[in-house]
């Protein structure tokens, strides 16, 4: 297939998009973004990368970086940490105070920021018995999956969202007070909120991600970063969870596994075939980004390469 054909037509046929929406201002420093830039990648189990638009350009990954951590949470705690975060769906925003209340400070899923809260709670705890250091451990498995170890935290991103990062730390709490949060909820936000200020590109995404499309192995290096039904397990989330309350949308009109952040990407999975990376900063209502879920519908239409 000619993927460079086809990533040129998404380029053209989204340019009408591009500018519609909203850029995450909530987070001061994301808000300073040009709301129009595009990037789309996909890279192949030989490594083949095609990329279009400001492919190479970084951009902070944000929600994305969830899948890293509970790929290193559910490697060390397995079936165990599902009795502190669930597997469904939420239908509400990423950052809803409401259903935790409810359901006694146990998150519907990793992928809402309940639930990634407490997986770095998880790992904060795991490291520590191992006597390394959370914060520096997720860094170093985002580096292993990219192959790339320039990869890096943003500091004036993160201390923008120390700044500003009010509901999650009401999150961090309400969790502390059901007993849901082993450690400082000060430790946990800082080590939520520098996770979620790593940079990368759509060329190393797509790349990092590879592994989630064969079974949990890298297909270029042969290392072995989870297990195969661990992968499966990760996959299924992406296609149920990855998306927030627009989590059934994005899978209905896309049809593959996939994670977005407030930062502009989106992350991708075609089992057995390719990773792909999308940016495009201003997002839908959903907090999602808007030319980036047009760009992965019309791949998936255009290619036919979907799960279905
Ligand atoms: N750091 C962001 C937050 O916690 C991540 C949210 C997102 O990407 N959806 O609000």
């Amino acid at each position: 297939m000619d993927f460079s054909a086809v990533l040129n037509n998404i380029h053209k046929q989204i340019q009408p998009l591009l500018g519609q929406g909203k850029v995450a201002d909530y987070i001061p420093a994301l808000a300073e973004v040009d709301k129009k830039q595009f990037g789309m990648a996909i890279t192949l189990n030989t490594g083949e990368c095609y990329g279009i638009g400001d492919y190479q350009h970084p951009f902070s990954v944000q929600s994305i970086s969830k899948v890293f951590s509970f790929t290193l949470a559910l490697r060390a705690y397995r079936q165990a940490l599902y009795t502190r975060v669930g597997r469904e769906p939420s239908g509400d925003p990423f950052n809803s105070l409401v259903q935790l209340e409810y359901e006694q400070g146990i998150p519907r899923n990793p992928f809402i920021n309940a639930g990634a809260i407490v997986v770095c709670d998880s790992l904060i705890s795991h490291f520590r018995d191992h006597k390394y250091n959370a914060q520096k451990e997720t860094l170093h498995f985002i580096r292993e999956c990219s192959n790339d170890d320039t990869i890096n935290f943003d500091n004036n991103v993160f201390t923008s969202e120390m700044q500003h990062g009010y509901l999650n730390i009401a999150l961090a709490n309400l969790m502390k007070s059901f007993g849901n949060l082993n450690n400082d909820v000060d430790e946990v936000i800082t080590t939520y909120f520098q996770q979620c200020s790593v940079v990368m590109n759509c060329q190393q995404l797509s790349r990092a991600m590879l592994y989630l499309a064969y079974h949990g192995r890298d297909p270029i290096t042969g290392r072995e970063f989870i297990s195969g039904s661990q992968a499966k397990r990760i996959n299924s989330l992406m296609l149920t969870c990855g998306h927030y309350d627009a989590s059934g949308d994005f899978a209905f009109s896309v049809g593959i596994p996939g994670k977005s952040g407030v930062g502009g990407g989106i992350v991708a999975v075609i089992p057995g075939k390719m990773a792909i990376a999308v940016y495009s900063p201003a997002l839908n209502k959903n907090g999602n980004s808007l030319a980036g879920t047009k760009a992965l519908e019309l791949f998936t239409t255009m290619t036919g390469l979907s799960i279905f």
